[in-house]
């Protein structure tokens, strides 16, 4: 293997670049027209555009990519994680076109892309899958029959669910029918296809998963596992490996379980299978993703492999470049996510463009990101800036690398997790290893971000924070002040906004209380209720997507929706009025 392409951008895309080039490789890039001087683009030895911001015009458009592959004479496509990697039909493109392909076999990829498929090739494996149905529900009388057998609460999930959508929690018998509704109607929005199952909802439970990687020479990997249970809304935001309190025979049982659930779907190259674990300590299989993990990173920290190494060389036919058993777990590893997003405002995406960037260096600490000064970060993908990954010989010394790189960590002109980071390593049941999946929402409060900056702002002119450094008496001090802020640019065109998003979407203007103003950059989905009707406070009036995100913007108060100045498809900018309520 001479050349890669790699199919994906932002952080994924320069990191698999990376290793290709230190492999010797020839890199080529594919861009969407917004990202045409990306870093992932300036990386590599050439790039293709492959059409426009929409990722369905770009990054989710195979045919292009597979084009860009084979005028590009690439040997190989490596997907990354997200957009086509765990789409079978672009796996079997890529490879009917002559391709390599960096990835499972199209098969593999299929039975565990469905959860009710999966559950039922892992119980076949026997492996203990969450418990609950491995048959689709559409009924609310059968939903109601297997509940009862389950136990409330229950989940119902989206059969092609990921990234955390598609799946509602039924507390009792009386949720049930709205959350099977509620359920199907986003695994039809979000994935083309209704089909939903119901699972037991575990309480607090840790979200673990093993890592593992198999060659075509017979060796069978299993990498160690990854404790992933701080989360919001069922997404992953810190990970770690090991995970701290696992005993030596409950990760020996682990790591059976994984590879046995890869053997029976015929599994090759690098993947991860997500388990759920209860307090008694047992654990339950969730889901297999058939990828490289956007986690990868903390495993490779504390085995020192290149896993992306090892994926181009099992799709190159050759074996792993080391022996089972070998691999060894050293220390330990943390990945702090840094997503463009308020935790102070629900974890609201907070698109704009990134006005200052310094990133933290020195010992311990491994950065993987795409952004610097003045990078635009669009409404259009997913809102992941950087990984921060630090290393310690133990859990506490890896604790405090990552404390001081947030400290040194500057990024402004969008909010980010870095304050929720922050609250996380000082909060002390993380300190102790105990974090369970509900723990980052139900127990750590994050300040407004900047702190003082949101403080009384709702109703008054928006201030947006600034800093200057003065020298006074042959000593430099960082001071802040604060400054109305300037929407319009010169020439009328609207700059985003510095102002932190109000709790709840449904921002009205200053001075006049039924403007329904937009919070962020982003595209209309669904209107939800017409002009001229009435309208109850906090009434949605339509669905806002940005960052792959769904934000409800909602009626400041009660009255008459006099106007609806927007229709889906629509763009919007941050501050535009998208509704007045009289
Ligand atoms: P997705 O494919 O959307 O990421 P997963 O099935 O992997 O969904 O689950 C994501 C997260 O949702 C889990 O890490 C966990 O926090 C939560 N979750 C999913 N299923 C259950 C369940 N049955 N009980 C409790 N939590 C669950």
């Amino acid at each position: 293997m001479k050349s890669l392409l790699v199919a994906n951008r932002g952080e994924i895309a320069v990191r698999v670049i990376r290793t290709a080039r230190q492999l010797g490789l020839r890199t080529i890039a594919v861009y969407s027209e917004l990202d045409r001087d990306a870093l992932h683009v300036r990386l590599a030895d050439e790039a293709w555009n492959i059409g426009g911001a929409p990722a369905a015009e770009s990054y989710l458009n195979a045919a292009r990519i597979v084009q860009a592959a084979w005028e590009s004479d690439a040997e190989a496509v490596h997907p990354g994680y997200g957009f086509l990697a765990e789409n079978a039909d672009f796996a079997r493109r890529v490879m009917e076109a002559g391709i390599t392909w960096v990835g499972p076999p199209p098969e593999a990829i299929a039975v565990m892309g469905d959860k009710i498929s999966s559950r039922r090739t892992a119980e076949e494996a026997g492996v203990a899958t969450v418990p609950g149905a491995t048959e689709q529900v559409t009924d609310p009388e059968r939903a109601a029959e297997l509940a009862r057998g389950y136990g409330f609460p229950v989940a119902v999930k989206a059969a092609h669910g990921g990234g955390g959508k598609g799946m509602r929690v039924a507390a009792g018998e009386e949720d049930l029918a709205g959350a099977l509704e509620g359920a199907q109607r986003e695994a039809q929005a979000y994935f083309g296809d209704p089909a939903v199952y119901l699972e037991k909802y575990l309480v607090k439970p840790r979200h673990i998963e093993a890592q593992i990687i198999v060659d075509d020479h017979g060796n069978a990997a299993f990498l160690g596992e990854r404790d992933c249970s701080v989360q919001r809304r069922h997404q992953k935001l810190i990970e770690e490996a090991p995970a701290p309190g696992l005993t030596k025979k409950q990760r020996a049982a682990l790591g059976r379980a994984a590879l046995a659930v890869a053997a029976a779907c015929g599994y090759r190259n690098a993947g991860t299978v997500e388990f759920l674990m209860d307090a008694a300590g047992d654990f339950y299989f969730l889901e297999m993703n058939t990828r490289l993990q956007v986690e990868h990173a903390v495993t490779e920290m504390v085995t020192g492999l290149d896993l992306v190494a090892e994926q181009l060389r099992v799709a190159d036919g050759r074996p792993l470049s080391f022996q089972l058993g070998e691999t060894k777990v050293r220390g330990h590893a943390l990945e702090m996510r840094i997503n463009a997003e308020d935790p102070a405002a629900d974890y609201l995406p907070s698109p704009g463009t990134v006005a200052d960037y310094r990133e933290p260096a020195g010992p311990r600490v491994r950065v993987d990101s795409w952004v610097e000064t003045g990078t635009a970060v669009s409404q259009y993908y997913d809102n992941l800036l950087a990984k921060l990954v630090v290393w310690g010989r133990t859990r506490s010394e890896a604790v405090d690398a990552a404390k001081r790189a947030l400290h040194e960590y500057r990024i402004s002109g969008v909010s980010t997790t870095i304050p929720a980071h922050k609250a996380v390593l000082d909060h002390p049941v993380f300190a102790a290893g105990e974090a369970h999946t509900r723990f980052l929402e139900e127990e750590v409060a994050c300040d407004a971000q900047p702190p003082e900056a949101g403080a009384g702002q709702e109703s008054g002119p928006a201030l947006a924070r600034r800093s200057l450094t003065v020298e006074v008496g042959g000593r430099r001090f960082d001071v802040a002040y604060w400054a109305p802020e300037t929407v319009a640019a010169p020439g009328g065109a609207p700059r985003p906004s510095r102002k932190p998003p109000s709790r709840r979407p449904s921002a009205a203007g200053p001075g006049e209380p039924g403007m329904v103003t937009s919070p962020m950059q982003g595209t209309i989905v669904k209107v939800s209720a017409a002009a001229g009707t009435r309208v109850a406070a906090d009434q949605p009036i339509c669905v806002l997507e940005a960052m792959k995100m769904e934000n409800e913007i909602r009626s400041p108060m009660e009255g008459e929706l006099v106007e609806v100045r927007v229709r889906p498809g629509d763009t919007v900018s941050p501050g535009e009025v998208i509704a007045i309520v009289r």
